[in-house]
């Protein structure tokens, strides 16, 4: 798994694709209300502290997103969670970059990780969950900027959030981050950005946005995205905001402030 600066690089997100398939052959399953937690062997105790923090956090970030009113994974609909017994059975299966700690398919609301790795119940989780929440909600078809869907799954994580705002303030303090110009031309992330620049900005851009302006205002840029409308005009219209420039200004001023 690969660290950087105590960070970890935690999943691929896999938006639009097929879903891969799940090959090991027996699993046991536990099922909550919005959640089926599908395993092999699991410590005792892990399944219930599992289940109960996965409910906790979907009702955390459907509230922080501005998505309370909407139901989105009960009865069949309900999210997938496989658990693998360690990391080596997890990336015997494909689609496993040898870093990650999890894989997020949003097309069947799935997330597979393995058991053992820290930061799972405090990061990992809420991360994937933020990721298919969010999609779910706005369409999985629309093409976005990849800083918005890791800002929004960032924005959800505990444990590595604060470390997350700390760097990304540091970039502000030395003039090191993305400008926004080039920010929003990332949709794949190439070699030539590093992913912890990348990531902790993109989280901190959406934790500015939902505390500065609420959940109401990150509602309606949702909203508009789901209707239809371009990423870049829901993102101006919803937030108020002029121009780029206006909005890159004000999340600098609020970066240097928190
Ligand atoms: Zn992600």
């Amino acid at each position: 798994m690969k660290i950087i600066a105590g960070i970890l690089l935690i999943s691929s997100l896999l938006i639009g694709q097929v879903p891969a398939e799940v090959i090991s052959s027996f699993w046991q399953n536990k099922k909550s209300q919005h959640f089926v937690v599908y395993y092999q062997e699991a410590p005792a105790g892990f399944l219930d502290e599992l289940i109960y923090k996965a409910e906790d956090y979907y009702n955390s970030i459907v509230d922080e997103l501005g998505f309370r009113r909407f139901d989105f994974w009960s009865w069949d609909n309900r999210a997938k969670i496989y658990l693998y017994r360690n990391s080596d059975e997890f990336r015997k299966d494909a689609n496993r970059a040898n870093w990650s700690g999890a894989v997020v398919t949003v097309a069947n609301r799935t997330i597979e990780s393995f058991i053992g790795q820290s930061g799972f119940f405090d990061s990992i989780l809420p991360h994937e969950m933020a990721h298919i929440i969010f999609r779910e909600f706005v369409g999985q078809k629309v093409v976005l900027p990849l800083w918005i869907d890791e800002g929004v799954a960032c924005s959800q994580e505990r444990s590595y959030l604060l470390g997350r705002m700390q760097f990304a303030k540091n970039l502000v303090l030395q003039n090191k981050y993305l400008k926004f110009s080039k920010l929003f031309e990332i949709y794949q992330l190439g070699s030539d950005i590093q992913p912890q620049t990348f990531y902790s900005q993109s989280a901190s851009i959406v934790v500015f946005l939902i505390r500065q302006y609420g959940k109401e205002s990150f509602l309606d840029f949702s909203r508009k995205i789901r209707d239809g409308v371009h990423w870049q005009k829901a993102l101006l219209s919803a937030f108020r905001f002029n121009d780029f420039n206006e909005m890159e200004e004000a999340w600098k001023a609020f970066m240097l402030k928190s």
